[in-house]
């Protein structure tokens, strides 16, 4: 026992050691890569600002090797550049409507959830491309994407937010609720907040908010990837159904602030 456990102890201490020697070899060559680039940036930034008469000086002899050196400094410079691109990508916020064009979610007279929604994601891009905010929605106008295209939606989001219309059998179900992961809890709730201080709803759940979790639906694949549903009110409620179609731009705008707000902490 205690032989095999000195020699694992062994094995693991070389093997220490030779990560150790390895991760030196890579940042010696790394730092080695820094300077040599820094240097081809320096050179650039001079050879670029040699007039060309100047340059026509250089003997016939050298010019190749010059050429060569002058192309390797643009490789190593371009090579530099690239992980600073990368950084550059701007952060967007997610806004998609339930359901689709093909399929309508729930229904109370002519009024379609999947329209409802539609109008309101439509509303909320409005004030988000107002406010100077990158945003990807699951279509424009009348257009809206099943939820495959929605969730390809939500990867590189800072948030990603999915409308939708509550429906229940009694016709005084009311209120808002967001479901939502518990690490979006209280983002869930100032959504839900916004969204009820509109149409002078109630708030459903924890303060507006629903763990997944907890939510009688199960595990919903838009929640599941890192969005959060907002369930904006009851769309079989008379009174929540008239709210909404007079109330919703004033619902939407105070839906982006909280985008806006979130957007600038992060
Ligand atoms: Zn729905």
């Amino acid at each position: 026992m205690g032989a095999i456990y000195g020699r694992e102890r062994l094995l693991l201490e070389n093997w220490k050691k030779a990560w150790k020697l390895k991760s030196v070899q890579v940042g010696a060559i790394s730092a080695f890569f820094d300077v040599l680039i820094l240097f081809a940036e320096q050179f650039l930034g001079v050879w670029n600002i040699i007039p060309q008469d100047l340059k026509d000086l250089i003997p016939e002899q050298w010019q190749e090797y010059v050429g060569i050196f002058v192309g390797v400094g643009i490789v190593l410079a371009r090579l530099k550049k690239q992980p600073e691109l990368h950084s550059d990508i701007q952060p967007f916020v997610t806004v998609t409507a339930g359901h689709s064009n093909k399929d309508p979610g729930a229904v109370n007279g002519k009024f379609k959830e999947a329209e409802l929604v539609s109008q309101f994601r439509n509303a909320v891009a409005y004030y988000l491309r107002e406010a100077g905010i990158q945003y990807k929605t699951d279509g424009v106008g009348t257009l809206n994407q099943d939820l495959n295209s929605a969730i390809k939606l939500i990867k590189g989001s800072s948030v990603a937010v999915e409308f939708h219309m509550n429906a229940a059998a009694s016709k005084q179900a009311n209120g808002v609720e967001t479901i939502a992961l518990p690490k979006d809890k209280k983002l869930a709730q100032a959504l839900s907040k916004a969204v009820a201080d509109a149409f002078g709803s109630r708030l459903r759940g924890d303060k507006g908010w629903i763990d997944q979790s907890q939510s009688a639906r199960g595990k919903l694949g838009f929640i599941s990837n890192g969005g959060l549903i907002v369930e904006l009110g009851f769309i079989s409620n008379e009174a929540e159904l008239a709210q909404f179609n007079t109330r919703y731009w004033v619902a939407a705008k105070a839906v982006a602030h909280v985008f806006i707000d979130y957007e600038k902490r992060n």
